[in-house]
C-alpha cells in the first residue's frame, strides 16, 4: 500500500468510532519478505463525562493501537495523540506505518529500535510510545516476565492513584467527587476565571486533601501567585503547571514565593528539557504519551532523581492499555495520577486494576493486557455498546 492510499483510508476512518488500518504493509517496505505483522487501529474513547481542561472540553477522545506480531508472540501498545503537540490519531497511525522498517528489525534490541523510532521523525511521541509499549510487550511475553519484573521493580511497590476532575459547572464537579468515594485525594483541574468558586465547591462535599492543575491557564504570575497563596488555605497539597510553558522566567519568581509545591506537566516532555526546567520547579508530571514511552519515562526518572525533583506520573485519557504499561513504572515515583481508563465508558482491554485508588499490578507477561480492537469481533462486541 502506498503512503498516499493508506493517509486516505486513515481520513475516511473519521468519522467511524472504531475502524480497521490492518497494514498489510509487508509488501511496502521492500528488500525482503516481512516477518513483523502490524495492524493499527483508531478508537474513539467515550468520556463519562464531557472532560473539561482549561484549554477545552472534549465528550470523546480518539487513540490509536498498535498490535505488532512476529514468530508467534503479539505486542500491544495505546497512542493518546496529544492535539497541544500537533498530533492526532490519524498522524499516529502514519508514523506507525512510517516505522514498518525499524520494526522488521530485530525486536530483542528494542534499545536501538526505541533510538531508531526517534530519529525516523521529531514529535509523534504518541506513537513512538505506542511502539515502545509493543515492543516490551513482545520481549515480556517472549521472556514471561511481566514489565515491571523485566524492569527489576517490585508490584508491592506501586502506588495509589488520585481522580481528576474535569472542569464543569460546580455542582457537576461536586457529583464527580461523590461519585468517587473510594479515592483518597483528588485531582481538581483549574485554569478558569471561577477557580475559587470550584475549590469551594468541592471543599462544600469532600475534606480530602486536593491537588490543582491549572494547565496552563492563568496568566500572569501575580495570578498565580494569589490563587496559590489562597489554595494553600483550602487543603489543596501541591500545583501544576500554574502558568504558560513558555513563560519560564515567571516560574523562578513564583517557586521563590510559592507555599506550595509546583509541579511541570506541559513545561517538560523529554529528558533532554529535564535540565533546563529543573531549577523552576519542585516536581515533574511524566507522562508516557509526552515522553514517547517507558524506557525513556525511565530515563526520566533517573535524571530527575538525580537533580532532587519530586516525581509524578500522569496519562491522557487512555485505556486499561495504557495506563498498565504506566502503571508498571509507579514504583520509580512519588505520586500517580492514572485514572484515564476510569473516565471512559468503552474500555476494550483489561489490565491493572484500580482497588479503591491502589493500583494493582498482575503477573501477566509484557503490559498484562487482556482485549481486543484489531479483530472483526472487537468491533462488534466489547466496543460496540
Ligand atoms: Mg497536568
Amino acid at each position: 500500500m502506498k503512503r498516499q492510499d493508506f493517509l486516505k483510508l486513515a481520513g475516511a476512518a473519521a468519522g467511524c468510532s472504531l475502524v480497521s488500518l490492518r497494514s498489510g504493509l509487508a509488501q511496502a517496505a521492500g528488500g525482503g519478505p516481512a516477518q513483523t505483522r502490524i495492524s493499527v487501529k483508531l478508537l474513539d474513547l467515550r468520556l463519562r463525562y464531557s472532560w473539561g481542561l482549561s484549554r477545552g472540553t472534549w465528550t470523546t477522545r480518539r487513540n490509536a493501537y498498535v498490535r505488532i506480531e512476529r514468530d508467534g508472540t503479539a505486542g500491544v501498545g495505546e497512542a493518546a495523540p496529544i492535539a497541544r503537540y500537533g498530533e492526532s490519531a490519524e498522524g499516529a497511525a502514519a508514523f506507525i506505518e512510517k516505522a514498518r522498517p525499524v520494526l522488521e528489525r530485530d525486536l530483542w534490541e528494542y534499545a536501538l529500535r526505541w533510538s531508531e523510532l526517534e530519529a525516523l521523525a521529531p514529535g509523534e511521541h504518541a506513537a513512538k510510545a505506542a511502539l515502545d509499549m509493543a515492543l516490551l510487550d513482545w520481549v515480556g511475553k517472549k521472556l514471561r516476565v511481566p514489565l515491571w519484573k523485566l524492569l527489576g521493580l517490585s508490584r508491592e511497590r506501586s502506588l495509589t492513584t488520585t481522580y481528576s476532575i474535569g472542569i464543569d459547572e460546580v455542582p457537576v464537579m461536586q457529583q464527580k467527587v461523590r461519585e468517587a468515594g473510594d479515592f483518597a485525594v483528588y485531582k481538581i483541574k483549574v485554569g478558569t476565571k471561577d477557580d475559587r468558586k470550584i475549590i469551594e465547591g468541592v471543599r462544600a462535599v469532600t475534606g480530602k486533601p486536593l491537588r490543582a492543575d491549572a494547565n496552563e491557564g492563568w496568566t500572569s504570575k501575580e495570578q498565580a501567585l494569589e490563587m496559590i497563596d489562597w489554595m494553600a488555605g483550602q487543603g489543596v497539597e501541591l500545583v501544576e503547571q500554574p502558568l504558560p510553558a513558555a513563560k519560564l522566567k515567571d516560574y523562578a519568581w513564583l517557586k521563590e514565593r510559592s507555599k506550595l509545591p509546583l509541579f511541570a506537566d506541559e513545561s517538560l516532555m523529554k529528558a533532554s528539557d529535564i535540565p533546563a526546567i529543573a531549577p523552576y520547579f519542585h516536581g515533574l508530571n511524566i507522562k508516557l504519551m509526552k515522553c514517547g514511552g517507558v524506557q525513556e519515562a525511565v530515563r526520566m526518572a533517573a535524571m530527575a532523581r538525580a537533580l532532587g525533583l519530586r516525581l509524578m506520573i500522569g496519562c491522557m485519557i487512555e485505556s486499561s492499555l495504557g495506563i498498565s504499561a504506566a502503571a508498571a513504572l509507579t514504583p520509580l515515583f512519588d505520586h500517580a495520577d492514572l485514572d484515564g481508563n476510569l473516565l471512559i465508558s468503552n474500555d476494550p482491554f483489561r489490565g491493572v486494576r484500580t482497588v479503591k485508588d491502589r493500583l494493582v499490578l498482575n503477573d501477566g507477561p509484557g503490559l498484562g493486557v487482556e482485549g481486543d480492537v484489531w479483530t472483526a469481533a472487537a468491533v462488534s462486541g466489547r466496543t460496540g455498546s
